[in-house]
């Protein structure tokens, strides 16, 4: 057969195929049993309420990075009512992130989201949300998270399964010890042991060496480090990094402070390190991706589960790795946050088990292992 009748052949077959795979398919000829409840659609009429209270996050044990120590942590819970339904939100606010209670409460009373008709219409309430300020971005958290709890309850499902994500994928989750005196990290770890498989390290201070080999003389559990910008010579944080591999462990967070010694390290690091003071939103990942093999995701950085789920799909895109992270919050974005762990390389989502007076019930640690609730939204209760 010539090149020619071959094609021409080919077409025939391919059109001849097309033709009976197609012919007796009809797909309005029999109507499927409709055995779903009747969706949730805004017939206008309802309007979405924002209300929200200052609520000051008290800390188990004294909390030190490497840029200082606390003991509390200011927060703000919101709440959006709409037609017998509640959304709750929060905006947590670390003093180091340089956000206030006063800017987040000023943010929040010019937020009007009664002129809204349709909360399932997220991306025109965040085009609004944007345009109010600039920055601000717990505050935006706390609105779009409290939206994303409403509009799963008005579909009737958790967020995760709205998603397409699997909630048995939820990886473990890291604990954070901070920076402390060898006694209180060692009591810090045994408390661990059961409860986690992967522990979190705080360093970046000339302690770093202590610190670990004390967790060692305990345990032998995978861990992950965060330097928070603390090192300051990339030839020191290079053999850091090779000293920290030999005592098992499997990540940097934030070693140094500038992209050019962080693209420098991750040249040369045998573990791979990740963005967290250096990625904010969206439109950071293009300038780190050449520092860092991956980045933290937190809600309170980028303004919430809308922009976050963006950026995990683009640093995918780009070749890198995610990590899902938080501040210390309550429940409720940690339970936000943790809808979308089912696609995460790593998830540090133990800010809730850092305070003691949190107000709901959410994501739980099971083993080591994140348990998203399988109830509609958040699928918070109080408690
Ligand atoms: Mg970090």
């Amino acid at each position: 057969m010539k090149r020619r009748d071959f094609i021409k052949a080919a077409t025939l077959t391919a059109v001849t195929a097309g033709a009976v795979s197609c012919a007796g398919w009809n797909p309005f000829k029999k109507k499927p049993e409709d055995r779903s409840p009747k969706p949730y659609k805004p017939d206008g009429s309802a309007r979405m309420r924002l209300s929200y209270e200052p609520y000051e996050l008290q800390m188990a044990h004294t909390f030190t990075v490497a840029a200082g120590s606390r003991t509390t942590t200011p927060d703000v819970l919101v709440r959006i009512e709409y037609d017998g339904y509640t959304g709750y939100g929060e905006a947590s606010m670390p003093p180091y992130l340089g956000h206030t209670v006063g800017e987040t409460i000023s943010y929040l009373s010019k937020v009007n989201l009664e002129q809204f008709a349709d909360p399932f219409d997220i991306e025109s309430i965040h085009d609004y949300l944007e345009g109010l300020s600039k920055g601000c971005e717990p505050a935006k958290a706390a609105v779009d998270i409290a939206l994303h709890d409403l509009v799963g309850k008005l579909h009737g499902q958790p967020l995760w399964r709205i998603w397409g994500y699997n909630a048995r994928k939820a990886p473990n989750t890291s604990y954070t010890i901070g920076i402390d005196k060898p006694e209180v990290v060692a009591e810090k770890t045994r408390e661990a042991l059961g409860r986690f498989k992967v522990l979190k390290v705080k360093v970046g201070l000339d302690s770093d060496k202590e610190m670990i080999e004390t967790i060692r003389s305990v345990t032998d559990l995978p861990l992950v480090v965060d330097a928070n910008r603390g090192w300051k010579d990339k030839f020191l944080a290079i053999e850091m990094i090779h000293w920290l591999k030999a005592h098992g462990v499997q990540m940097v967070e934030q070693p140094m402070a500038s992209l050019q010694d962080n693209a420098w390290l991750k040249e040369r690091s045998p573990l791979p390190i990740f963005a967290d003071e250096s990625v904010q939103h969206l439109s950071d990942i293009d300038q780190v991706c050449g520092a860092f093999h991956g980045i933290n995701i937190k809600l309170m950085k980028c303004g919430g589960l809308y922009e976050a789920r963006q950026m995990i799909n683009y640093a995918r895109a780009r070749g890198m790795k995610v990590m899902i992270g938080c501040m210390v919050e309550t429940s409720c974005a940690v339970t936000a946050a943790a809808q979308l762990s089912p696609v995460m390389d790593f998830a540090d989502l133990d800010g809730n088990i850092l305070i003691t007076n949190d107000p709901f019930k959410g994501v739980t640690v099971d083993g080591g292992k994140l348990v998203l609730p399988d109830a509609p939204g958040l699928g918070l209760t109080e408690v």
